[in-house]
C-alpha cells in the first residue's frame, strides 16, 4: 500500500555531510521523495514533533540538537514507505542497529544517529502536517 512518511536529517547527519547518503539509500531502496528541504528548526517545530517523549530524561538535550543546525526535511512515498525507511535507518541505537543500516553504518551514539523516519500511519500524518502543511 503506497505510503508516505516524514524523514529528517538530523544536524549531525547534515554537518558530517550524510544528506546525499541518506537520499541516495532512499532512491535505491525504490522510495520517492514528494518534498525536500533545508531547514533551521524552531524550538515549537521540535517540541511538537517529539512531544510523545516530553517526560523523558533526555528531552531537553534532544531539542538542543535538533535545533543546534539545519536539518533536511523529506516526505518520503512508496509501498510501504514508513517501515521500508525504518529498515534503512536502523535501530534508534547505533551500536544495536544492524551494519548495512544507515545508524548502523555511521553513527555510534543513540542520540546523534543521524535520521528520523515515522514510526506509524498516524505519526506519518502528525509530523508531515507539522513539517509539510498542505503537502
Ligand atoms: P526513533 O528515532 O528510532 O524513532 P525514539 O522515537 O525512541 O527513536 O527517540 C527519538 C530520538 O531521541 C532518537 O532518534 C534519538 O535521537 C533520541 N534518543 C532516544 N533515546 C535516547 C536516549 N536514551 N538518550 C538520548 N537520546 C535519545
Ligand atoms: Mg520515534
Amino acid at each position: 500500500m503506497s505510503e508516505r512518511t516524514l524523514v529528517l536529517v538530523k544536524p549531525d547527519g547534515v554537518s558530517r555531510g550524510l544528506v546525499g547518503e541518506v537520499i541516495s539509500r532512499i532512491e535505491r531502496k525504490g522510495l520517492t521523495l514528494a518534498a525536500l528541504e533545508l531547514r533551521n528548526v524552531e524550538r515549537s517545530v521540535a517540541e511538537q514533533h517529539y512531544a510523545e517523549h516530553a517526560a523523558k530524561p533526555f528531552f531537553e538535550s534532544l531539542l538542543e540538537f535538533i535545533t543546534s543546525g539545519p536539518v533536511v526535511a523529506a516526505v518520503v512515498e512508496g509501498e510501504n514507505a514508513i517501515a521500508a525507511f525504518r529498515q534503512l535507518a536502523g535501530a534508534t541505537n547505533p551500536v544495536q542497529s544492524a551494519t548495512g543500516s544507515i545508524r548502523g553504518d555511521y553513527a555510534v551514539e543513540v542520540q546523534y544517529n543521524i535520521v528520523h523516519g515515522s514510526d506509524s500511519p498516524e505519526s506519518s500524518k502528525r509530523e508531515i502536517d507539522l513539517w509539510f502543511p498542505g503537502v
